[in-house]
């Protein structure tokens, strides 16, 4: 894995680095990353909120309860409505990056699987991954 790496948002108003390397990599399938990913689930990278700076644009941040009791937050460009942070309550250090706003995803390697008890029928999962029925 590259370290820093790089990303931003489809319109390019948003551009990041993040300067480590992930210390984990899951694809969430829950109902939320369903609705905001267009697909199945999403991808995320997780990092220090520390290790992202920001050399073009801030991202608008939406918040909503999580079924913990947390609060979850998403962060998008606001003008062309890519996905590109995510984060909660639970971990105030640390965000997920979404791996489709990364400038080349191909190095990345998800780890498990998780909230597959919300997954699609339609949706592959790979078996030789570890999965998790809800969070980790
Ligand atoms: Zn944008
Ligand atoms: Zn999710």
């Amino acid at each position: 894995m590259p370290a820093p790496f790089s990303g931003g948002c489809l319109c390019g108003a948003i551009r990041y680095t993040c300067a480590m390397e992930p210390v984990a990599t899951v694809q969430c399938h829950c109902r939320d990353c369903q609705r905001n990913s267009g697909s199945g689930f999403a991808i995320v990278l997780a990092v220090q909120r520390a290790a992202v700076t920001f050399q073009r644009g801030t991202p608008k941040r939406h918040t909503t309860p999580a079924d913990s009791g947390n609060t979850v937050w998403r962060e998008f460009c606001a003008i062309c409505g890519c996905q590109l942070f995510a984060g909660g309550s639970a971990n105030p250090d640390f965000c997920g990056i979404k791996a489709s706003s990364l400038d080349d995803p191909s190095w990345v390697r998800p780890l498990g699987d998780i909230w597959t008890d919300s997954a699609q029928p339609w949706d592959y999962l790979d078996p030789a991954l570890p999965k998790a029925p809800k969070n980790l």
